[in-house]
């Protein structure tokens, strides 16, 4: 069967991932995670004292960008695959408030953007991939059989993030979760370099009031149909 290419975009906290992840097990597909990667670079540039709160020297980062090995190992247990930062598992250092804070501003840098969109490409030369991110539909692959772009009011993605740091063991308060689901959004819309915003051919999907069961049907509905369409075209 004719494989495509699925990109997943969206608002912080749509819900993306859990989706991403659900449609390429049902397809037998890869799914990469790519605020992961941007993730794991603010981490190292956390770690390398290149940003805080207060500060970031981007040309430091930028002259260290090379020294940033990240790959995605797949765990079988678990059903996803995990970011490794130069050879460490960082899966649950990126996934921490701390982090969350600094990351829409390392992702704002060109020179970081350009070399995780290469890598990105690479990953789906072969297709038979679901990319979730902000520039997927319209930078990665902007000829994707299928793009999805989740929305989801502020407070509904707030809620659904608060409930999974609490779930992790994190000490942490609503009002700065939202807050920080706000400012992401805010950074990510408004930055000079591959804003986040609708492909003109994505599919708009809110999702404030759906349950995981329904988003789930309706999104591999949507890719059965492109897949069947594809395979019109060959005959
Ligand atoms: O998807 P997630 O919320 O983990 O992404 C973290 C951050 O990484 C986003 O808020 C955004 O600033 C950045 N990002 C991006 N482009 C992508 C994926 C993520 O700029 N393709």
């Amino acid at each position: 069967m004719k494989k495509i290419t699925i990109a997943i975009d969206g608002y912080s906290s749509t819900g993306k991932s859990t989706i991403a992840k659900q449609l390429a097990k049902a397809l037998s597909y890869v799914y990469v995670d790519t605020g992961a990667m941007y993730r794991a670079v603010t981490l190292y540039a956390m770690r390398n004292g290149f940003v805080n709160e207060a500060k970031s020297d981007i040309v430091g980062l930028v002259k260290s960008l090379p020294q940033i090995n990240l790959k995605f190992i797949y765990n079988d247990s678990l059903g996803f695959a995990e970011m490794f930062l130069n050879e460490e598992n960082v899966e649950r250092e990126i996934r921490t408030m701390e982090v969350s804070r600094l990351v829409s501003k390392v992702a704002t840098i060109e020179e970081v953007r350009k070399k995780l969109v290469l890598i990105q490409k690479a990953m789906g030369l072969e297709k038979g991939i679901v990319m979730d991110g902000r520039d997927i539909g319209t930078v990665v692959f902007p000829n994707a059989e299928l793009k999805i772009f989740m929305t989801a009011s502020p407070e509904k993605r707030a809620t659904r993030r608060y409930k999974e740091l609490l779930e992790k063991g994190e000490d942490i308060d609503y009002e700065d979760v939202l807050k920080n689901v706000e400012h992401r959004d805010y950074i990510d819309v408004h930055r000079a370099i591959s804003p986040l915003k609708k492909a003109e051919d994505a599919i708009n999907f809110d999702n404030s009031d759906m349950g995981l069961e329904e988003q789930f049907n309706r999104v591999l509905g949507y890719a059965k149909r492109v897949i069947a369409e594809q395979k019109k075209d060959v005959q």
